[in-house]
């Protein structure tokens, strides 16, 4: 049986959506701490959960700029 690093409660194995800089990606397995609620995650998903987020984050980023350029255009033609 694993215990929590923090609070030394049981980890159980779940399914839970994490939140990383403000991308929220869901169903992921991690251990979760039956008291404190800390999430464990292995190695596999915690490099899957920092991909995802990267990519949403650069994907926003390029939205982003292409809306403020659109902007700039519309401004600038009228
Ligand atoms: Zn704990």
């Amino acid at each position: 049986m694993k215990t929590c690093y923090l609070c030394k409660g049981i980890v159980e194995l779940s399914i839970v959506d994490v939140e990383v800089g403000g991308v929220i990606v869901k169903d992921m397995p991690a251990e979760v701490c039956s008291r404190c609620k800390e999430k464990y995650f292995d190695t596999r998903t915690a490099s899957f959960i920092q991909e995802v987020a990267g990519c949403v984050a650069e994907k926003k980023k390029e939205y982003l700029i292409e809306k403020f350029k659109t902007a700039y255009k519309i401004k600038g033609a009228a």
